[in-house]
């Protein structure tokens, strides 16, 4: 098994997770229910996306 010559610095490995960070999700009142949902997808409270409701999100 390879092992690593040297430690990683500090530095090095704060520089390698500064892209690290999750971004929040943005969340959205969905138009038919009003309940928070994703933006762009179909609405899991109520099954609808742009007022048309989608036989797939039904459970
Ligand atoms: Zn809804």
């Amino acid at each position: 098994m390879q092992a690593p010559k040297r430690r990683t610095s500090r530095s090095k490995r704060n520089k390698r997770r500064a892209h690290d960070a999750l971004t929040p999700v943005n969340p959205v009142s969905c138009s038919n229910c009003g309940e928070p949902a994703l933006p762009h997808r179909v609405c899991r409270h109520c099954g609808t996306y742009r007022g048309r409701e989608m036989a797939a999100a039904r459970e």
